[in-house]
């Protein structure tokens, strides 16, 4: 059955740390959705599927957790403190950004 996270939280059934973690994981779905609909509006700005994405990582939002390296189906990512992208292996399929816990990669056409 699903609850009414407001009501569940109203009525204390939560934690403040589970509100946390359900309100991180609702926040990372609504990034992804975001991030899926700025690659579709980037598609229809230029007329045509653009060749090939590339990533960006925003190191104020990475925290190392390495999620992304290990997903990257090139060996695209390094990450010592903070993620970063071999632009020269990296094929822009999204599966980094999509997996990121923080948001800190996005997707932009090339
Ligand atoms: S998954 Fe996100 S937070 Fe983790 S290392 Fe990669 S970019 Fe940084
Ligand atoms: S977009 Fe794909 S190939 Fe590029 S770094 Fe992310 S997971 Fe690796």
């Amino acid at each position: 059955m699903r609850h009414n996270i407001a009501l569940l939280i109203k009525k204390e059934k939560f934690s403040k740390e589970e509100e946390l973690q359900v309100l991180k994981k609702k926040a990372r779905v609504i990034e992804i959705r975001i991030s899926s609909l700025k690659k579709r509006i980037n598609e229809l700005e230029r007329g045509h599927k653009p060749l090939a994405y590339m990533v960006d990582v925003d190191i104020e939002r990475c925290v190392g957790c390495g999620a992304c390296r290990d997903v990257c189906p090139t060996g695209a990512i390094s990450v010592q403190e903070t993620a970063r992208v071999d632009r020269k292996t990296c094929i822009g399929c999204g599966r980094c950004a999509e997996q990121c816990p923080r948001g800190a990669l996005s997707l932009y056409p090339v």
